[in-house]
């Protein structure tokens, strides 16, 4: 066993690491880092040796929770017997056809093949490449366009970041520009109209949506990406009916439509993958990624319908796409132990009842002065901080109310994660009933701490 690192010795390295997503030149200040060093469970544990509540379950994705034996095990053992393969040309190994085939049985419809990369942002990027290839073949060389919506994160490469909402990107260049045409932002409580119901909202977005197939030509558009839940644009949650209305629309101007479930499948709203399960919806196109492995091995999975398989395995057809890693044995090992305990200890099943004691508890925040919305479905929760409740004027964008309020989290044994003004939870799907009611008590305790801090 290697010795661990000071704090002050991991961070004088750290100076050469780039954080993603920072304010880099805030990071130069050593404090405002944290180095995690251990984890267990639902537990991870910083470099001066605290135990914190993993409130983000790593960042959306330790579905399972921390250090499970099998998955280590699973990880190891197929090391020690074939450490790597490619999946490119004729070739396939054991564990990536393996994974293809049960995430084939856990999709919904026909969405039966699979290709593996190692990221969200590149399972999307596939899905829209794969999808333009497919109108090329069919004749249909102008269909190209993407449908996107403000408040949607879909990834940081060149493509997944055109399709991420604009405010991701300030001041940074998307090479997609032009290719991608945001929809309106999905979330009620943003509504500009404040009498608005949310059935009429529903209304509005979708002939915002009709407006824009209408104005770009369905002869233009390839696709529309939607995740169920907009997560890292703050938990976001569209009108009910929302997700098969737009299939409906989408389906009748040929459209197709990727349902980006790299948060949501695996069991983080209490099912495998959400969009039939929870929307009553079936997509051409499934991306995931996270909760695949629980984040003990990067792996993403494009999963697409026979019919545009079909299309893009005809005779004379080349597949030009893949990388490297995609299928990598390790991680397609590491998924099946994953997929493996997840059935076993029916963690889609308990999130339906843990999942709802956390929606619940958070929900019962909303009285605080300062929590204008309490947002999300079971273990996907963000809270929005507002200056004026009764009016939803929100707070200053450079105030970082959610920053504060997670420092205080931090402070008292809880990681959670700010996004601007609003605080997001997204755990692991394995905390027991009484460490839930600590989360929650320890969000409330820390809301009330910043309310004082702010005179209030
Ligand atoms: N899609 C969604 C919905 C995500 O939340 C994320 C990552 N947070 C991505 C795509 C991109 O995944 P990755 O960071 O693995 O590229």
């Amino acid at each position: 066993m290697t010795k661990m690192p000071s704090t002050d010795e991991i961070l004088t390295k750290d100076a050469h690491l780039i954080q993603s997503f920072a304010n880099l030149d805030a990071l130069k200040q050593a404090d405002a880092r944290t180095a995690i060093v251990g984890a267990d469970g639902v537990h991870v544990i910083d470099s001066e040796g605290n135990r914190l509540l993993d409130g983000i379950g790593g960042l959306w994705c330790v579905n399972v929770g921390h250090k499970r034996r099998e998955i280590i095990d699973a990880i190891t053992e197929q090391l020690e017997t074939l450490d790597y393969y490619s999946t490119f040309y004729n070739f396939t190994h054991p564990k990536a056809a393996a994974l293809a085939a049960k995430v084939a049985s856990l999709a919904p419809g026909n969405l039966n093949r699979v290709h593996f990369g190692n990221s969200g942002s590149v399972a999307n990027d596939s899905a829209v490449r794969m999808l333009h290839h497919y109108f090329n073949r069919l004749g249909k060389p102008k269909k190209k366009k993407v449908l996107s919506r403000h408040g949607a994160y879909h990834g940081s490469t060149h493509l997944a970041m055109a399709m991420t909402t604009p405010a991701y990107s300030d001041g940074w260049d998307t090479a997609a520009d032009g290719l991608v045409h945001h929809l309106m932002e999905p979330c009620h409580y943003h509504r500009t109209d404040p009498e608005m119901t949310e059935a009429e909202f529903l209304d509005v977005l979708i002939e915002d949506a009709r407006k824009a197939i209408h104005d770009i030509g369905p002869e233009n558009i390839a696709c529309f990406i939607a995740e169920p839940i907009q997560g890292a644009g703050g938990v976001l949650v569209a009108p009910d009916g929302y997700n098969k209305a737009m299939r409906e629309l989408t389906a009748e101007n040929e459209i197709k439509y990727i349902a980006d479930e790299v948060v949501t499948a695996f069991g983080r709203l209490g099912a495998m993958f959400a969009s039939q399960d929870v929307f009553g919806m079936t997509p051409d196109i499934i991306t995931t990624a996270k909760g695949l492995t629980s984040g003990y091995q990067p792996l993403s999975a494009t999963i697409i319908d026979d019919e545009i398989y079909e299309v893009i395995s005809e005779p004379g057809a080349m597949f030009l796409h893949g990388m490297t890693y995609s299928g990598h044995p390790a991680a397609a090992a590491a998924a099946l132990a994953n997929i493996e305990i997840m059935e076993r200890e029916d963690i889609p099943g308990r999130v339906k009842t843990t999942g709802k004691q956390f929606e619940t508890g958070l929900k019962g925040l909303i009285d605080l002065d300062i929590v204008g919305d309490v947002r999300g479905s079971h273990f996907m929760i963000g809270l929005e901080f507002v200056r004026d409740k009764a009016t939803r004027t929100p707070f200053e964008a450079d105030a970082n109310v959610g920053m504060a309020v997670a420092q205080h989290c931090q402070k008292r044994g809880l990681v959670a994660r700010a996004l601007g003004n609003s605080l997001i939870l997204s755990p692991t799907l394995v905390m027991t009933p009484e460490q839930i009611d600590v989360v929650v008590g320890t969000v409330g305790e820390s809301i009330r701490a910043t309310m004082a801090d702010l005179g209030r």
